[in-house]
């Protein structure tokens, strides 16, 4: 949020005590720029250093202030060795306990001396303790000089302590009590006193130094009313921003896809089913969109399984039989892959030729790739995002199709809308996602798109029997694997861990592949997952769709998107350490055919009633948005998109999710400011979004 373009002398962060061109360099990397940057910069969270707590009235779990003199202290030999000091105040005693300590410390720490003390208080074997407590000495009569307020607690980064931030933040903050720095109220007063809210300046002087009479619960959460006063101001800034592209988007030019020929009959008439009456109802509203001589700028909502792989197709046809290329990206290469498939499969015979385009290509492979992209040899592309990178120059692009976007964040989003452009204008851009995202989210999340939803599944469709087993019966459940797979049936088993890392998944796929290979020798196993080769890969996706494999051992890579209408068992080891929307995209993968499946969540321990609860959700529902809905209702806000979905829009202060019920007042905001005070638009994004605004590369 830097202000370069009012960047004065006396907003510069060298004029503060304390910073040299150093430190000045790394703050940058807390996107702090300038002074006024910093006054954003807000505390993590906050202590109590107003009271000096006698220690005789300590309890475990609290966190605080105390003073007192060593009486004793000595080095312990253990496993590891440590030293302790044993701090009194003649209300009682504590002992102070470091694992890390130097000579220097060792020597300090002696008996006699007296110390100021802040940490938290555990409960020890011989009675209360405190693990690495900040603390200072005191001499022998001095006075303590206790906060007046609550201490902030702020974000920092390598090199830069606390205690050096804390002191720069409070020479700011004093400028700014004195008016010596200039913070302007972008929020008109009228609105303000509408809406009940405090100044920008009353707002930012609280959050920094509560009183300590505060309510650190309040606080802590993001509810106070300062706070919701900046969370408040930073929504509206990235509404009226989606807003105003959105109208920017409405003035530009896009080429009329409207041509009739004879693809879309074809295409129509050779598949082996009729589409549903919400897959015919957003094709109405895509066609409706491709008629205008505007972007279409249209998301499509649509559960697993609900057929959205279809409805692109039908919308790429319409580019193409108006003279246009039409290109499909998909988040995994593994997605993207299979829609190429897909689409050879529909396309082909219809004469249309179709390109894939993937960072894994061979050089050679690549520049054929790129050539057909920039003559009108390619109609329809296929990939990941590698298609929207450097290098890439479609001739006579009509539509991009983003599929699985919630895997994308908004300004992925947006930067890919600018690839697109030509001095022809946009290309119209259809938007799916899998990921039902509550009304209120969705009108700030997607306040540039128009919105379409999926509301029905094809017919025939039976839903997943779930069913919830402890990982101690695992071998009843390989039973039920190799029953399955006697009877022709096909079979998913997911390893999932709680690391990130991609080797240590792939490693633990890999022995528990192993491992059934061994116990099933009738059954052919296959395993899939982020380590292998592209190439390798498709074949084993390749051999599973064709019936070749019977059980496929695989990590998350399959979660979204993928399609083997046959696959009717699905496994899940761990699920209990699953998001519950991460469950059910994976547990999208089987009920895709006519027959009845089912799907085995495993734990592993004991449950915790919150588990228990958000199991029991997959146990008695199929349906996406009841899913959501429930897990909002459990977790609170905060989880229901699971971690990796919580980038959909970067914020500063706010968080989409936690502070999804302010939405409506700040789209009533966004409204007025619009309407009454259209001044205030610019410095508002400006001040929030800045150079943001020039969106993230792809
Ligand atoms: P998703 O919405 O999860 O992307 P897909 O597009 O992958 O779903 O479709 C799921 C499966 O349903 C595919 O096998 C697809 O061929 C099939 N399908 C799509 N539409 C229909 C329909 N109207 N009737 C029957 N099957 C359909
Ligand atoms: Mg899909």
């Amino acid at each position: 949020m830097s202000m370069k373009s009012s960047v004065t002398d006396s907003n510069s962060l060298l004029n503060l005590k304390g910073v040299g061109p150093k430190v000045a360099e790394k703050l940058l990397r807390l996107d702090i720029h300038n002074q006024h940057d910093l006054l954003f910069h807000l505390p993590l969270r906050y202590q109590d250093r107003s009271h000096i707590y006698p220690i005789g009235s300590l309890r475990a779990g609290v966190e605080c202030q105390i003073q007192g003199e060593v009486q004793l202290s000595e080095i312990k030999y253990g496993r590891r060795r440590m030293l302790l000091a044993r701090l009194a105040d003649g209300t009682g005693f504590i002992t102070l306990r470091f694992f890390h300590f130097s000579n220097a410390q060792k020597e300090q720490l002696k008996r006699g001396v007296r110390l100021l003390c802040f940490g938290e208080v555990r409960r020890g074997k011989a009675g209360l303790e405190m693990a690495h407590p900040e603390y200072q000495f005191l001499k022998q009569n001095e006075d303590v000089v206790l906060d007046e307020n609550l201490s902030p607690i702020y974000p920092t980064t390598e090199g830069v302590h606390q205690l050096t931030l804390r002191n720069i933040m409070s020479q700011v903050i004093a400028k700014l009590r004195a008016d010596e720095i200039e913070l302007i109220n972008l929020i008109p007063k009228e609105l303000l006193a509408k809406h009940q809210l405090p100044t920008l300046k009353d707002a930012l002087l609280y959050i920094h130094h509560p009183p300590v009479d505060a309510q650190l619960d309040e606080l802590s959460e993001g509810k106070h009313l300062t706070q919701q006063r900046l969370i408040i101001e930073e929504l509206l800034a990235h509404h009226l921003s989606l807003r105003q592209l959105r109208v920017a988007m409405q003035k530009e030019k896009a080429p009329l896809l409207n041509n009739e020929d004879s693809f879309t009959k074809n295409f129509l008439s050779a598949l082996p089913f009729e589409l549903t009456g919400a897959q015919q109802k957003v094709i109405e509203d895509i066609n409706f969109d491709l008629n205008k001589s505007s972007p279409m700028q249209r998301l499509v909502q649509g559960d697993v399984g609900s057929g959205k792989t279809v409805v692109a197709a039908l919308a790429m046809l319409k580019a193409i039989e108006s003279g246009y290329q039409a290109a499909i990206m998909a988040p995994t290469e593994l997605l993207a892959e299979q829609h190429y498939q897909n689409f050879k499969n529909w396309l082909k015979p219809l004469g249309i030729n179709v390109t894939w385009l993937s960072g894994k290509l061979k050089t050679a492979a690549k520049r054929e790739a790129l050539k057909q992209i920039n003559s009108s040899e390619a109609q329809v592309v296929v990939g990941t995002h590698a298609l929207f990178q450097e290098g890439v120059e479609f001739i006579k692009l009509g539509l991009i199709v983003v599929d699985e976007q919630h895997r994308f964040g908004v300004h992925q989003r947006l930067a890919l809308r600018e690839k697109g452009s030509s001095e022809n204008g946009f290309p119209h851009q259809l938007i799916m996602t899998a990921t039902p995202i509550p009304r209120t989210l969705a009108m700030t999340a997607y306040a540039d798109l128009d919105c379409s939803v999926i509301d029905e599944l094809p017919p025939g469709r039976i839903p997943v029997e779930t069913v919830v087993i402890p990982d101690s019966k695992r071998d009843a459940i390989v039973q039920r694997v190799e029953q399955a797979c006697s009877e022709g049936r096909q079979i998913y088993w997911v390893c999932t861990l709680i690391e990130e890392s991609e080797s240590l998944q792939a490693q633990a796929a890999e022995d528990t592949a192993n491992l059934l290979a061994e116990a099933l020798p009738q059954v052919r196993v296959a395993l899939v997952h982020g380590r292998l080769k592209a190439e390798q890969k498709e074949k084993v996706m390749q051999a599973f769709k064709a019936g070749e494999v019977d059980l496929l051992v695989a990590t998350t890579v399959i979660e979204v998107g993928v399609d083997v209408p046959n696959a009717s068992l699905m496994i899940i080891e761990n699920a209990e350490r699953l998001g519950l929307s991460q469950l059910h995209q994976l547990r999208g993968r089987v009920g895709r055919g006519s027959q009845e499946s089912a799907c085995v969540l495993m734990y592993h321990g004991s449950l915790s009633e919150n588990a228990r609860q958000r199991l029991a959700i997959m146990r008695e529902t199929n349906d996406g948005f009841e899913v959501a809905r429930k897990d909002l209702e459990i977790r609170g806000p905060g989880e229901v998109l699971g971690t990796r979905q919580t980038g959909i829009m970067q914020m500063r202060i706010a968080d989409l999710q936690r502070d999804q019920e302010l939405i409506p007042q700040v789209a009533d905001m966004a409204n007025q400011v619009f309407q009454a005070f259209p001044e205030c638009v610019e410095p508002l994004i400006n001040r929030w979004i800045g150079q943001a605004k020039k969106y993230a590369a792809v």
